[in-house]
């Protein structure tokens, strides 16, 4: 079976989260399921300077009122189009935003473009290759599936949600410039409140939707996590299936990760302390006896991180300490760094993207808080378990399908993985770091829940086959 993926972002060449992470792994992944993967993606200035020897694959005199090409490249086992579209993508910043963070005036021709291109791909634009089904990501490739509709030739669709809140809505007034039939500008496909909606209208147009947990599946079929889309949800869902996010256990694996001070697995655990100690270097910390906490993530509001700014003090009062990595809104940037000034000894933030210091974090830290207020999947509590550094979640989306908290049936049963608690506000928090801190205190029971998260499943192996089994019942093949 041939695939063609589309993602606006994939691991190792462009990453700004979850996202990159699955179209990077899961293609590899689907590969021994007899489904070739090839994954189209924006030509932005930093993917094509890391391609080998890209090959012309394709011309366009008018994508959208653009010269493209499409680049045919190959990276890490992954078979790669990418599409240059100087126009659209070569410019500094970042995939959807400028320097300042203001996002691209011209998103929506930018991931208009790249769907436009999926979809003439599927209809024969490059000679030889003839995908069987198109799997798009998120709002930015969603739009391949609307045009898919209109296509002469039309092979299945499936969208996957990553996240919700995302859902690149723009003025009719582009509407006209879509190439796409006066009909398209309906309720039933891409007019949204009056605006056209992106991935509402992939919504619409798949032969399947899928997200990244069954809990975040169920979740955005309400009112609280649906972000208005809800009852479009309601209405295709028969069509959705929640499957949860693996990650690629050969980057992340904690007995050859060549970003650590000391590699370790379930049976060396001590051999952590060497990495934890250059951690605290690395954050200019001294955590102490008591637990060490980390972030790794986008600091904002979904990701709960003005309810920890809120409970750090007591964090510390209680003998831990915390580092994080990451940026996001200003003001908890600036909240962070006002707890580090609190705590010195204690408190450390790194406001940047540092993949290297994300795998140190997992293999020194005790514990990684993820206090999100919703999480379609989360991927650092998946890396946590892996590490052996353990999660701390929001009992909500993939969070709650992937962590088993340590109550005291879980301990006596020693299946315990994670601490998890029901409603986000500062004293749920602030008990569930607590009860963590207890945990701690007596370091048998705490090595014990180590090494049963590290026994968790976290790759692809399940959740691939059940994409594989959806790609070939939606071809009319048998699974
Ligand atoms: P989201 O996609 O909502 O940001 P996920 O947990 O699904 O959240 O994925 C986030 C990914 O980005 C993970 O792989 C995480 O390790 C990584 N990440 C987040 N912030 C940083 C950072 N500052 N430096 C390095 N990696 C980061």
């Amino acid at each position: 079976m041939q695939l063609l993926s589309v993602a606006s972002e994939v691991y190792p060449l462009i990453k700004t989260g979850g996202l990159a992470d699955v179209a990077g792994a899961l293609p590899l992944a689907l590969a021994s399921h007899g489904v070739a993967v090839t994954t189209l993606l924006p030509g932005y200035r930093s993917v094509l300077a890391k391609l080998d020897r890209p090959r012309v694959a394709a011309k366009f005199d008018d994508l959208l009122g653009t010269k493209a090409r499409l680049l045919r490249a190959e990276l890490g086992g992954r078979d790669l189009l990418v599409l240059e579209a100087p126009a659209l993508f070569d410019r500094d910043g970042g995939p959807y935003a400028d320097a300042a963070g203001l996002d691209w005036p011209d998103n929506w021709r930018r991931f208009a473009a790249l769907s436009r291109a999926a979809a003439d791909i599927a209809g024969g634009a490059i000679s030889k290759y003839q995908p069987d089904l198109v799997h798009a990501h998120d709002w930015q490739a969603a739009m391949a599936l609307v045009y898919l509709r209109h296509a002469a030739r039309r092979v299945p669709g499936v969208l996957t949600i990553h996240n919700l809140a995302f859902q690149g809505q723009f003025p009719a007034g582009i509407f006209r410039s879509l190439g796409l039939p006066d009909d398209a500008f309906d309720v039933d496909l891409l007019e949204y409140y009056g605006n056209v909606g992106f991935l509402k209208g992939g919504l619409q147009a798949a032969d399947a939707i899928t997200t990244v947990s069954p809990s975040y599946a169920q979740e955005i079929r309400t009112p609280e996590f649906g972000m208005g889309l809800e009852g479009v949800i309601n209405a295709r869902a028969d069509r959705l299936h929640g499957i949860v996010n693996g990650i690629d256990t050969d980057d992340w694996d904690p007995a050859r990760d060549p970003h650590l001070a000391r590699t370790y697995s379930a049976g060396s655990l001590p051999r952590r302390r060497e990495n934890r100690a250059a951690l605290a270097r690395r954050f200019g910390i001294d955590p102490g006896a008591g637990p060490l906490f980390c972030v790794i993530s986008r600091l904002t509001g979904q990701k709960g991180m003005d309810v920890l700014v809120a409970v750090i003090d007591d964090l510390v009062a209680m003998g831990g300490s915390l580092a994080v990595l990451g940026s996001g809104d200003p003001p908890l940037e600036a909240a962070f760094r006002d707890a580090a000034a609190r705590h010195p000894t204690r408190v450390g933030i790194v406001t940047a993207y540092d993949e290297p210091l994300s795998h140190q974090l997992q293999g020194g830290a005790d514990a990684i808080l993820v206090p999100s207020r919703f999480e379609p999947c989360g991927l650092t509590q998946l890396c946590g378990l892996r590490y052996g550094c353990l999660p701390i979640v929001a009992r909500t989306g993939g969070l709650a399908d992937t962590i088993i908290d340590a109550n005291e049936a879980a301990l006596a049963a020693g299946v315990a993985t994670g601490f998890q608690f029901g409603r986000l506000d500062a004293d749920t928090l602030r008990q569930t770091i607590a009860r963590a801190c207890a945990v701690f205190a007596r370091p048998e029971q705490w090595r014990a829940m180590q090494r049963q998260a590290m026994r968790a499943d976290v790759s692809w192996t399940h959740s691939a086959a059940r994409y594989a089994a959806l790609f070939a019942h939606l071809i009319g093949r048998s699974g």
